[in-house]
């Protein structure tokens, strides 16, 4: 029952395995991999062991045999290797090498030594049933791991493929069909209907894969940025929690530092007025006087400013800034802090300025951090100093601030640093965090250790500022 000539359909099986697998890579040329270039070529390097097989009329048995053999299996571990690319693992070609060394061993063996057709057909499609047996394994590997569905359909085309080849092996081991490929009947028919199977639907269905891996990785990657942008915003908005409780916290001391200009412009006015109203008027002490309210004004509209700055939420703009006018700012607005504390701040800051690009208000969120928690560790030490130094060494910038007071305490020197992390009663354990969140978004970093002579150190490092 010859319906066609089997080696034909061979032939063109091997066309089609040569013009698929192109048609494929230029169809994903757009997304270069190295699997899809793998695959092609495996998948090319069948087709041309295909055509040998069809040719078996005309060529010398070495040729359409093993020689084809060995081709076809080249091409499909090619592409073994394509599929375990996509999965993360690495091929080793001299394992590969000995895999087909063996399997053309064992095939020489049935053919040559032993003579027995039998064998050697078994030989051979044993071979290719354990081969596809894989791929189909790895398929559903893929699909699991990437959940793919496309996936899941390649590996049905293949074990659909391998079960006819496992029923073709069986079949002419136990004498029910011919043991050879081309030979016609409904047995080889079957072997062609695989292998156009796999050609056609296992290839599309690869193209499948690779579309929906992609199309998965780029939602993965818009998710994942739309996480980061969440997790941004969100720590955006802790820190300026942070800034507003730190400056609540600090809302007596800038009472105070108001009260005092505010009340020499006062005692201005009513000295202006009271001279006026008594006829006295001394042009000379009103100019002084009115010189006196502008000064104060002017301190006033500085305070308010400062805190205005520090309060508003960061830009994330980032501008060259001087880290040495953001040391002496935040030292300003602590100022009646530490004159209360009876402490100093010593700032030895070099000759040169000190220049860093980054965002004003979140360097200054780090400083301010900083220095409060210096000032809190030294509430009950004698020596109530805060050394800061400032230098440029390498085209890094390095700030470091030292103070003589408690020291980390033993309970956190493992867990320095991360959230929530507090000694304190009213403390809420994130400046240091969102501190070194900061150095970081500014490609530096922020460390804090314990001084042998008692204290503790921190030391900011940023990349200089590059004109
Ligand atoms: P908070 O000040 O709200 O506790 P931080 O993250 O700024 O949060 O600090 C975490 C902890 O690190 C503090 O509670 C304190 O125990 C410790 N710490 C930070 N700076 C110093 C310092 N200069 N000296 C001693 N301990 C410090």
């Amino acid at each position: 029952m010859t319906v066609f000539h089997v080696s034909t359909v061979f032939l063109l099986l091997g066309l089609l395995y040569l013009i698929l697998p192109i048609t494929v890579w230029m169809a994903l040329v757009k997304q270069p991999s190295r699997g899809i270039t793998l695959w092609c070529l495996g998948g090319v390097i069948l087709g041309i062991g295909l055509i040998l097989v069809g040719l078996r009329a005309l060529l010398p048995v070495v040729v359409s045999y093993p020689i084809a053999n060995l081709v076809m299996w080249s091409g499909i571990s090619i592409q073994i290797a394509a599929l375990r690319y996509s999965l993360g693992q690495n091929t080793s070609i001299r394992i590969i090498f000995s895999l087909l060394m063996l399997s053309l061993g064992a095939f020489e063996f049935c053919r040559q030594i032993l003579q027995n057709s039998v064998l050697r057909f078994t030989c051979s499609m044993f071979i290719f049933t354990l081969a596809f047996t894989y791929i189909s394994y790895l398929g559903w590997h893929i699909s699991k791991r990437y959940q793919l569905r496309s996936a899941r359909w390649f590996s049905f085309v293949y074990s659909v493929t391998s079960i006819v080849m496992f029923v073709r092996m069986s079949r002419a081991l136990v004498g029910l069909s011919e043991p050879d490929v081309i030979s016609q009947g409904v047995d080889s028919y079957l072997t062609v209907a695989a292998g156009f199977l796999i050609s056609i639907l296992g290839n599309f269905a690869y193209v499948g894969v690779v579309l929906e891996a992609s199309t998965r990785r780029e939602m993965d990657a818009v998710a994942q940025r739309a996480r980061q942008d969440e997790s941004i915003r969100l720590s955006e908005q802790i820190a300026q929690l942070e800034r507003q409780r730190t400056l609540g916290t600090m809302s007596s001391s800038f009472a105070h530092e108001l009260s005092q200009p505010l009340t020499a412009i006062l005692m201005d006015a009513q000295a202006i007025k009271s001279s006026v109203v008594a006829g006295e008027s001394n042009m000379k002490e009103i100019v002084e006087s009115v010189e006196e309210i502008e000064k104060n004004t002017y301190r006033t509209v500085t305070l308010v400013e400062r805190i205005r700055n520090f309060i508003r939420p960061a830009q994330n703009e980032y501008e060259r800034v001087d880290l040495r006018t953001v040391l002496q700012d935040v030292a300003n607005l602590l100022a009646y802090e530490i004159r209360k504390n009876n402490m100093k701040i010593d700032l030895q800051l070099d000759e040169e300025s000190c220049f860093v690009e980054g965002d004003r208000v979140q360097l200054s969120q780090i400083v301010l951090n900083v220095y409060r928690n210096a000032i809190q560790a030294m509430q009950e030490t004698k020596n109530k100093r805060i050394m800061v130094t400032l230098e440029t060494v390498d085209e890094r910038v390095v700030l470091r601030v030292r103070d003589f007071g408690s020291g980390i305490a033993d309970e956190l020197k493992d867990k320095i640093g991360q959230p929530f992390m507090t000694t304190k009663k009213d403390g809420l354990g994130v400046g240091l965090s969102i501190s070194r969140t900061i150095a970081e978004m500014h490609s530096g970093s922020l460390n804090i250790s314990n001084v042998v002579d008692g204290g503790a150190i921190v030391e900011l490092n940023l990349p200089a500022f590059q004109s």
